[in-house]
């Protein structure tokens, strides 16, 4: 019998063998060994990748007895599921996604993006720019968080100018930084690249997002650090570039600082832009917020982060969650500025974000603007990031796998999950 649910149960043969993940070349070789002509891989992988099927069922142009022997050998069609979706008053929506092993990662929609990406010389920040008219400061920072607010309403009825997508790299994550729910987590695995770039394919799916007519950008800023699933990471940006259809120019892959893995990743030819999270203007303070400091020193990251060939219009983005009363006074600002001094980059300040179990307070607005200030004077370009789907529980750093949270995710609102858990 055909897989008639989501196509994320195993076949009779034990492990599932997602086809969502595999590149032409290797989809024809697993044809191959069916016996079948190649043509079919490129029917399957339009059905994948480009009509975004989620059950062998919507595969209409294979013949039934084909898909019943790839069910039989335990071939899934292999798309994560959204099993629950919360969404917050500014329009920003939680995923919960479930992968084929019954583990699950989040994911976050906001439509009109959350101006991360302003400043870096990607298209993305080039179309917020251009929208807003914003240059950094606060008093526009308040004013874009109110449109958010208005928008909401407005995107319902007429659909989003643009909208970014924030995926998850790893179940949990590893690196323990201090001020970060997904931290407690620990890390239980890494996802497949197939599994990353398919938490975008579901997203599209319940947004009924054409590619090439609207305008996506991704951000690798979810659960679990990117650089320490390296090879399945680049693996999902060729999926998503190729075979999905979103150029690497609109993504933006954010690194607690792996020294090796920047290094490597400063080779690669089709890549995201770069944005680190920097998070202390000196390695004491950077230790004690991000002991993974003890491993790389500010400086050798900063060297590696040099050797990134920067196209013309492209700007290193330096993150830095502002802790009130640890990295947001005057002289953090003055170390940061001496630090990045002469770089092509742009500083990315983010107000720490809480969660429960975690000891930090927020920054006082004044010190949020003081810092800011003093690094635009400095000479460095420096933006605040709008906090999206606080209420959710989604904004950055907030990412703790729901289920085992329910107490702290209040969700405003819950919008229908596209495949109610069964
Ligand atoms: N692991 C990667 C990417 C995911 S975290 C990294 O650390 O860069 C994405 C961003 O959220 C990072 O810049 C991180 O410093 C920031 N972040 C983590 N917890 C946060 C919190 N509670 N409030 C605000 N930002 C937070
Ligand atoms: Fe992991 Fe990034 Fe959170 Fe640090 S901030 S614990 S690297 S997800």
């Amino acid at each position: 019998m055909l897989n008639k649910t989501n196509g994320l149960e195993p076949g009779a043969k034990g492990q599932a063998r997602p086809l969502f993940g595999l590149f032409p070349e290797e989809l024809k070789s697993v044809l191959e060994g069916f016996g079948q002509k190649v043509y079919r891989a490129t029917q399957i992988s339009e059905a994948v990748y480009r009509q975004r099927v989620t059950s062998f069922d919507e595969m209409t142009t294979l013949p039934a007895a084909l898909r019943e022997e790839l069910v039989t050998a335990g071939y899934t069609v292999g798309m994560p599921e959204i099993v629950q979706a919360a969404r917050s008053v500014d329009g920003t929506e939680r995923y919960l996604m479930r992968l084929a092993d019954g583990e699950t990662v989040e994911t976050v929609w906001m439509p009109d993006g959350d101006g991360g990406e302003r400043g870096d010389g990607s298209e993305a920040s080039l179309e917020e720019e251009e929208s807003e008219g914003l240059e950094g400061n606060v008093s526009e920072f308040k004013t874009a968080v109110k449109r958010d607010l208005r928008n909401v309403g407005a995107l319902e009825q007429n659909g989003y100018r643009r909208a970014t997508i924030c995926i998850s790299s790893q179940v949990g994550c590893a690196v323990n930084c201090q001020f970060c729910l997904t931290a407690k987590l620990g890390v239980k695995r890494n996802l497949t690249g197939g599994e990353i770039a398919g938490q975008v394919a579901a997203v599209l799916n319940r947004h009924g997002v054409k590619i090439g007519k609207d305008r996506i950008n991704l951000v690798f800023m979810g659960m679990g650090e990117p650089f320490l699933n390296y090879e399945e990471f680049i693996r999902s940006v060729q999926l998503l570039v190729k075979q999905i259809g979103i150029p690497e120019s609109r993504m933006t892959v954010s690194t607690s600082g792996i020294e090796p893995a920047i290094r490597r990743f400063a080779q690669e030819p089709i890549r995201p832009k770069l944005a680190l999270s920097l998070n202390a203007s000196n390695d004491e303070v950077r230790e004690q917020v991000m002991p993974i400091t003890r491993k790389w020193k500010i400086h050798q990251l900063l060297d590696a982060v040099n050797t990134l060939p920067l196209g013309k219009r492209e700007w290193v983005t330096f993150e830095y969650v502002l802790l009130g009363g640890i990295n947001d006074q005057p002289e953090h600002a003055r170390e940061v500025l001496d630090l990045l001094k002469g770089m092509k980059a742009k500083v990315n300040l983010i107000v720490w974000n809480p969660g429960p179990g975690i000891a930090y307070t927020q920054p006082k607005p004044e010190d949020v603007a003081v810092f800011q200030k003093m690094l635009i004077d400095g000479g460095m370009p420096a933006y605040i990031r709008r906090p999206r789907g606080r209420d959710i529980y989604a904004a950055c750093g907030q990412l703790k796998r729901t289920v085992e949270l329910p107490e702290a995710a209040p969700l405003v609102g819950i919008a229908p999950a596209a495949n109610p858990p069964g």
